[in-house]
């Protein structure tokens, strides 16, 4: 009872078009409907606290949604695997129609409401960063040893990264234009 992503919206379904804005800060998914992403996946915790800032105009037969949704969210680094924190800050821009709807995309308006919530949670995780750094110039863990070379050095031989072994092999190749420059 009382989500705030519950909006009712009956008076501008009766008085098109109108106009409603609503600005609320709310725990992502507190009644945890939604299925939680893997353990190495960038995800935001259930009880976080996300801004939702949207303006909902109705229109015949539906309500179009736009506005910004903000949400912290948890993840690694992908080379070295720290935790990292960032904050989504995402545009919204989609409708809610009478069911029984056009297509499956379509958020539906319930009887005289429509829930936020699952246009909230797909447009945070579309947005979400999947390899996430902890820092542009992460260093990475060393793939020999594994010591966090952001800390430390160690000496193991440098490890041939193939993308750069391909790189050094065109930039190696003589100029095929003008191999006399090479
Ligand atoms: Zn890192
Ligand atoms: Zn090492």
């Amino acid at each position: 009872v009382g989500s705030p992503y519950r909006v009712p919206v009956a008076s501008i379904l009766r008085d098109v078009p109108s106009l409603l804005e609503v600005d609320f800060r709310a725990p992502f998914d507190a009644e945890h409907e939604f299925p939680p992403r893997g353990p190495a996946e960038t995800d935001v915790f259930s009880e976080a606290e996300v801004r939702v800032r949207l303006r909902l105009q109705s229109y015949r037969g539906g309500i179009r949604a736009t506005g910004e949704v903000e949400a912290p969210w948890h993840g690694s680094c992908r080379r070295c695997s720290a935790p990292v924190l960032g904050v989504s800050r995402v545009r919204v821009d989609e409708r809610f129609v009478e069911p029984p709807g056009v297509d499956e995309e379509d958020y539906l308006i319930e009887v005289d409401e429509v829930d936020l919530a699952p246009l909230v949670h797909d447009a945070v995780f579309l947005d979400l960063p999947l390899a996430p750094l902890c820092r542009e110039a992460c260093r990475g863990l060393c793939p020999t040893c594994g010591v966090d070379r952001n800390e430390e050095t160690c000496d193991c031989p440098p490890a041939r990264d193939v993308r750069w072994a391909m790189l050094d092999a065109l930039v190696s190749e003589p100029d095929p234009i003008n191999p006399d420059d090479a």
